[in-house]
């Protein structure tokens, strides 16, 4: 559906919601600008080895990657104010500090399969093994990232996107929209 045809819809409905073109770019059913959030993004690189159970495909066999993973912070800081001392959202070293302790130190260098994956075969004395109880797919391990790094960021800082390449062209995001005059 085209982005004409669906703001026509909305209009139509009468309704006041928020349509999401993407994470940069909000609109409301006036096409106006509602928000466009200050936010840092820092990139991380990790090597892992991963298998997905019953691929019919080369992805069922143990195989690595070198991963990158993007992780972007917004804060609640209102649209152009100035931020206070030290004038940033995070300190880019603190954030590669935390995402490094509760993700990277987690993954890098290990085979990561799920229990689907090991019930099936003899890898369990792998001693770097990372056993999941999900498929260690880029999407499943974008919600491992994002789960662990909730818990660490400090207060007022929200955790925006992160995105994780598994290949050089290709990649798997996720992706909080806030919702106007909820960020
Ligand atoms: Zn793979």
């Amino acid at each position: 559906m085209s982005l004409f045809i669906f703001c026509s819809f909305i209009r139509w409905k009468n309704t006041q919601f928020t349509v999401v073109i993407d994470r940069h770019l909000i609109l409301n059913t006036k096409y106006q600008y509602l928000s466009i959030m200050l936010q840092a993004t820092k990139i991380f690189h990790f090597e892992m080895a991963h298998a997905i159970h019953d691929h019919k495909g080369a992805c069922g066999n143990i195989h690595g990657h070198s991963y990158e993973l993007h992780v972007t912070v917004t804060s609640t800081v209102p649209e152009d104010a100035y931020i206070t001392s030290p004038g940033m959202l995070i300190d880019f070293k603190d954030l590669k500090s935390m995402v490094n302790r509760a993700v990277i130190e987690k993954l890098d260098h290990k085979i990561a399969l799920s229990r689907a994956y090991l019930d099936k075969g003899p890898a369990t004395s792998f001693k770097n093994l990372l056993q999941m109880e999900v498929e260690p797919s880029a999407e499943n391990l974008l919600i491992y990232a994002k789960k662990s790094i909730e818990q660490i960021l400090p207060e007022g800082i929200n955790l925006l996107a992160l995105r994780l390449f598994e290949t050089k062209d290709s990649y798997a995001e996720w992706v909080r929209y806030p919702i106007a005059g909820e960020i």
